[in-house]
């Protein structure tokens, strides 16, 4: 299994970290080794930055079947330090924990989906604001990249990222037509 990840997906984060909003979707890949559940995240002394974003999981014909909630923890200060060097950014993406998936549930375009910090909502978006719908995502990337059944992908962040500190409660929600069918949540320390 492969985890694939789209940026800059949602105009108004890639706004909010001042980043240019690409023409093309551009891509990066985090390991499937540091792929864990919700339950603990590991601030690693408040570095540590949330990203929540819907996961699709790949089936036949390579179009989703599933999808979760995912966090694409992220080491901001390790990432900008990188950028700035015009250096690949895994060691900002990959460590180990930085990939948290939940429960897969049957795939649904209209999904919408948001994350809490201590009980106040910081992150909420939707599939279908973003720049790329999931079908054009999936094409443009096997365009080039041998993707297969199995794979996932991280959609990309809406706006509203930033830090976690230990003894921060997280909770990540999907929601269908306005009810909240999946809650996944995790402890910071
Ligand atoms: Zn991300």
């Amino acid at each position: 299994m492969d985890v694939w990840c789209a940026i800059r997906t949602h105009p108004k984060q890639a706004e909010e970290l001042g980043n240019p909003i690409p023409q093309e979707p551009v891509f990066f890949l985090k390991s499937t080794s540091s792929v864990v559940s919700f339950g603990q995240i590991d601030t690693c002394g408040g570095d540590v930055h949330h990203e929540v974003e819907l996961v699709l999981k790949l089936g036949d014909d390579l179009m989703p079947t599933e999808m979760a909630l995912g966090l694409d923890l992220t080491k901001r200060s390790v990432q900008d330090r990188l950028k700035a060097g015009g250096l690949p950014w895994a060691e900002a993406k990959a460590f180990a924990g930085s990939t948290v998936i939940g429960d897969w549930v049957k795939y649904n375009p209209n999904a919408e989906y948001g994350l809490k910090i201590n009980g106040n909502e910081v992150q909420r978006g939707s599939l279908v604001e973003m720049s790329w719908t999931p079908r054009e995502l999936i094409d443009k990337l096997s365009n080039w990249a041998p993707i297969m059944k199995g794979d996932v992908l991280f959609t990309g962040t809406p706006a509203g990222v930033g830090p976690l500190v230990a003894g921060d409660a997280v909770t990540a929600s999907l929601y269908l037509d306005g009810a909240c069918i999946d809650t996944q949540s995790a402890d910071c320390v």
